[in-house]
């Protein structure tokens, strides 16, 4: 049975810190870290300014490095499967910092061009333990722990709201991809032992205790990831745009269900009615379990894992064979309270609310009946960004 177990920050930091050593042959002066993330509930509605609820994670990526005393900055991140990469690219104090090659560098080099300060050459060694592309989001990890880290290294702080939204930004302008607000809110300001209720609307966000003695989040990555052709996220927000549109609202996040009738009456595309569907009781189910949860009411909160799945399926049509095959072994699990997809879908993670004591039979007959290889992991609630000491 595969499990993934997080290293945890002082073994990253000490192999970031020795690999940097290694590499530029100086000390790094800087330090930060940032987790991962996986959404309870409330998918495909932060682009609609509705309600989230993810948890931080106990993996992180661990940012280290130093100025150089020079315009160009050199970034080498070490993967979770042990391979290197590289990229050198212009300081913000020099010009010509621009999207492009390598692809996996328009993360970093997207948050350097919005930081709030020009900041000159650096040295960087990134490690990071947060599974890629499996719907945990890598992405606003790294994004997130860079930020952070410039703000060690050029003392300039930011506040965390601000800190999210400049990160999100960096995603749309440089690697090109429309995200909502939640990943990045998230990984920013996760708590231990808690969920954090974002209003993507407002941005407010408040912390929901989340008490893992009785019930615990068992995630599995469905380790499948369907190369689909790219437009699919953008699309889904495209037609919710649309349907708010029709509706002369700014975001679906202010319909109801009588917007709903309406807009079958409006005579709307098939599609985008199913998209607001998906969206406007989604937002309803989300509200719900924020509240459902410290009141440990897990039977009510897992009926609305499951509703949130059958929606994610077939009206948002964001699943995939697997991950519904991996819901329906869960739903004929003993002790499990509800599961779904989590992410933006087409692969990435499964997550279940399951009885403590019955965590690993489920793990067991998942392993035994799915059709993939699944690596699981219980998610712990952890805490968010953080600047990090150096000895
Ligand atoms: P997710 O955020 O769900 O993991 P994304 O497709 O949004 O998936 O982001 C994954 C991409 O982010 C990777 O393909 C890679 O380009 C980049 N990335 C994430 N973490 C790292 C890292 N530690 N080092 C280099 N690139 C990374
Ligand atoms: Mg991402």
């Amino acid at each position: 049975m595969t499990e993934a177990i997080a290293k945890g920050e002082a073994v990253l930091l000490r192999q970031a810190y020795d690999k940097f050593v290694a590499e530029y042959s100086f000390k790094p002066v800087a330090a930060a870290a940032a987790p991962g993330r996986v959404n309870l509930i409330g998918e495909h509605v932060d682009y609609c300014e509705g309600f989230v609820l993810p948890v931080a994670l106990p993996f992180l990526t661990v940012v280290v490095g130093a100025y150089n005393n020079s315009d160009e900055c050199q970034v080498l991140s070490i993967l979770g499967n042990g391979q290197e990469v590289k990229a050198i690219f212009p300081a913000t104090t020099a010009s010509g910092l621009k999207p492009g090659e390598p692809a996996w560098a328009n993360y970093v080099k997207g948050v350097l061009a919005n930081f709030p300060e020009k900041v000159s050459g650096f040295d960087v060694v990134i490690v990071s333990d947060v599974p890629m592309g499996s719907g945990v989001s890598s992405s606003a990890s790294l994004e997130v722990a860079f930020f952070t880290f410039l703000e060690a290294l050029t003392g300039t702080r930011v506040e965390p709201v601000k800190k999210a939204q400049l990160c999100q930004k960096a995603e749309h302008e440089f690697p090109g991809m429309p995200c909502g607000i939640m990943d990045q809110f998230i990984v920013t300001m996760g708590k231990k032992d808690h969920a954090l209720l974002i209003d993507c609307r407002s941005l407010e966000a408040k912390h929901i205790p989340m008490d893992s003695t009785e019930a615990v989040i068992l995630v599995v990555n469905s380790n499948v990831k369907h190369q689909l052709t790219g437009s699919e996220y953008p699309q889904r927000r495209a037609q919710c745009q649309e349907a708010a549109n029709k509706l002369k609202i700014p975001s679906l996040r202010s319909a109801d269900i009588n917007d709903l009738a309406e807009l079958k009456c409006l005579k709307c595309d098939e599609l985008v009615c199913k998209r607001a569907t998906h969206v406007v009781e989604e937002i309803a189910r989300t509200e719900e379990v924020a509240k459902l949860l410290p009141q440990k009411d897990f039977s009510e909160v897992g009926i609305r894992f499951y509703q949130s799945h059958e929606s994610l399926s077939k009206l948002m049509e964001v699943s995939c064979p697997e991950l519904d095959q991996l819901v329906n072994i869960m739903k004929s699990s003993p002790g499990v309270y509800g599961a779904r997809m989590t992410g933006g879908g087409f692969g990435g993670c499964v997550i279940a609310l399951v009885k403590k004591e019955f965590v690993e039979d489920v793990k067991r007959k998942v392993e035994a009946q799915y059709s993939g290889s699944p690596v699981f992991f219980v998610c712990q609630p952890s805490d968010g960004a953080r600047i990090l000491k150096l000895q």
